[in-house]
């Protein structure tokens, strides 16, 4: 009956109620976190679940009308919001990043995905720009904060990349080539920083329902002659899930990565897609 009781107490101090029923106590209230790209879509969902968790918060987009949207809503949740109106991607939109939040205890790595097309039409500036966003500015970015959270012994860095690192989408070989630059690049720093309670892993989008994938929908519309319902209704049907994602679902892996709980995980690559890549590991 005593061991009973004894796990009762724990689980509940694992798990808080909330309005929307019970949600974990991941144990990081008050820490400080850069979100980069984070005025919609899969940015603003890891966003609100750190702010959900009680974590301050710089975030940052090009937008400022978004921008400063986004920073309301945030700021409902009772935490701390530093808007920075910049491009993630240019060395003085970083600078102003860490200037508004020189210790982060976590970075969360996002930007926009590069276009789609085909390997006939890529020239090397197409390249250029892919790895500079989406593989060089992380990059740059865990340099920066990298020697703050080793000093401190905790830190939490994760990369939003995508299901691309796993199994390459054929009209998004510019993502394909950046997405598995970083990937190399985390699978190697991860284990050399370990050791000072700092962790990285990536976060692998599969469809999730944002801005991205009605872009990438109306162009798969486009180049099929189908309507976009058409297109949206055929690319859910390749999910075993049978829908895209949420922002919400998504947000909450990564909060939870961020997460006291997940101090042992290390230079993971966890794949967010409903079932859709197809493989047994
Ligand atoms: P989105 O277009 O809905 O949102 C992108 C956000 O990033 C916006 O807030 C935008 O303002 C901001 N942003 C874009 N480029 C920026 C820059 N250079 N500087 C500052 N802010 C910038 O996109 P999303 O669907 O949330 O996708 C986020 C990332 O995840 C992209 O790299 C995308 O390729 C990748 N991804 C998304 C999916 C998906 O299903 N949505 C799947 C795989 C990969």
């Amino acid at each position: 009956m005593k061991n009973y009781f004894v796990y009762v107490s724990s689980l509940l101090k694992v798990f808080n109620e909330s309005e929307s029923g019970f949600i974990m106590e991941l144990g990081i209230k008050g820490k400080k976190a850069i979100v980069c790209a984070s005025s919609r879509g899969l940015g603003f969902g890891c966003a609100e679940a750190l702010a959900q968790a009680g974590v301050n918060l710089t975030i940052c987009a090009r937008n400022s009308d978004q921008l400063h949207l986004a920073e309301k809503k945030l700021t409902d949740y009772g935490v701390e919001v530093i808007s920075v109106c910049c491009d993630v991607t240019s060395g003085t939109g970083q600078s102003a990043l860490l200037q508004a939040c020189p210790d982060p205890d976590i970075l969360i790595n996002n930007a926009g995905g590069p276009p789609p097309g085909i390997w006939s039409e890529w020239e090397r500036e197409d390249f250029i720009s892919a790895l500079d966003a989406n593989m060089i500015t992380p990059i740059t970015l865990i340099g920066k904060v990298l020697p703050m959270m080793i000093n401190k012994k905790w830190g939490r860095i994760v990369n939003i990349t995508s299901q691309a690192v796993k199994a390459p989408v054929p009209a998004l070989g510019l993502s394909n080539s950046a997405r598995a630059g970083l990937t190399g690049y985390v699978a190697g720093t991860s284990r050399q920083v370990a050791k000072h309670g700092v962790t990285i892993n990536n976060l692998l989008p599969g469809m999730h329902d944002t801005q991205r994938l009605v872009d990438l929908d109306s162009a798969l519309s486009e180049e099929k002659g189908i309507s976009l319902e058409d297109a949206r209704t055929s690319r859910m049907s390749s999910i075993p899930a049978g829908r895209y994602g949420t922002i919400h679902e998504f947000g909450n892996a990564c909060a939870f990565i961020c997460s006291q709980h997940a101090a042992f995980m290390v230079g993971q690559n966890i794949l967010l897609d409903g079932g859709a890549v197809n493989s047994t590991i």
